[in-house]
């Protein structure tokens, strides 16, 4: 069974958001890691690649640090792993995403395409969704359970106040969300081997795409960061005193009730 998994490289979890003086997010210094949800995709294709056989193929696309992030998977058991450099883009939208993956996924074997359900930085939840659409293949989105068998998948997926189950034929695109499994940790043993796998570097031009094919439809105007949190206040005295005053300062100040 050939999988393709599509882990993006996102800011970590901890990273402290700066916006530069053109309001733009300062990416300079900031702490790069595999998209959570994406680490959940790479463990599922490990686990159907242990049960069925097969090959799993990392792809992805962003600037020149995507490799840890693809050294990461084959680390942890992937066999091989595609890099599409952004060079020469100024600005990516999920539209520009989806055309360069889609486009490289044509030219590669696959029974099933997993990836994360969003990334955990920008968020949009869309190009996994725009992939298959693109590819004309059927998509399951943030699933928690996932069989495959006889050329079909069978996965669960989270609804309001319960559980879905679908099937689906293959190929097919299949989004991770948490609970799917636990990703594993790359052994001592599996990061030496990693640095013997194969890791393709590709350009958009060696896509054979370019110019308004992968321009970006959706542009961001501004970013705004969060403004600072007020701070909390403390109410000390009696305990009845001390009622009455939160009642008068969430009616007055904080107007809630
Ligand atoms: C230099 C730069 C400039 C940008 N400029 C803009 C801009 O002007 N306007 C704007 O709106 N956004 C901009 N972005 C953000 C860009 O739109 C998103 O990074 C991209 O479109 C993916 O959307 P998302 O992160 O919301 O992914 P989601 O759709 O949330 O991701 C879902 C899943 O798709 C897969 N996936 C997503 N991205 C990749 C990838 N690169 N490689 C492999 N798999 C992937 C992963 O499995 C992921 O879990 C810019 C990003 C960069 C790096």
């Amino acid at each position: 069974m050939k999988i393709v998994v599509l882990p993006k490289q996102t800011f970590d979890t901890e990273a402290k958001i700066t916006l530069d003086a053109a309001g733009k997010i300062n990416r300079e210094g900031v702490n790069l890691i595999m998209n959570p949800y994406d680490e959940f995709a790479v463990e599922e294709a490990l686990r159907l690649k242990e049960k069925h056989g097969g090959e799993v193929t990392v792809v992805s696309f962003g600037g020149p640090k995507v490799p840890d992030i693809l050294r990461q998977a084959l680390a942890m058991g992937a066999d091989k792993a595609v890099h599409v450099g952004d060079e020469g883009l100024e600005e990516i939208d999920e539209h520009t995403t989806a055309t360069i993956l889609a486009k490289l996924l044509r030219d590669l074997e696959y029974d099933l395409i997993l990836a994360g359900w969003r990334a955990i930085d920008d968020g949009s939840a869309q190009v996994a969704g725009r992939v298959a659409e693109i590819l004309g293949l059927p998509m399951v989105n943030m699933v928690i359970k996932l069989d495959i068998a006889e050329g079909k998948a069978v996965a669960s997926r989270e609804i309001e106040g319960g559980y879905e189950v679908v099937e689906v034929p293959l190929p097919a695109v299949i989004t991770a969300q948490k609970g799917l499994n636990e990703p594993r940790y790359p052994t001592m043993k599996g990061i030496m081997q990693a640095k013997k796998k194969p890791m393709q570097k590709l350009t958009i031009a060696d896509l054979g795409l370019g110019g308004e094919e992968v321009a970006p439809k959706v542009r961001a105007r501004r970013y705004y960061l969060p403004s600072p949190r007020s701070q909390g206040k403390i109410i000390t005295g009696e305990p009845a005193e001390a009622a009455a005053e939160l009642v008068r300062l969430l009616r007055e100040e904080a107007k809630v009730v």
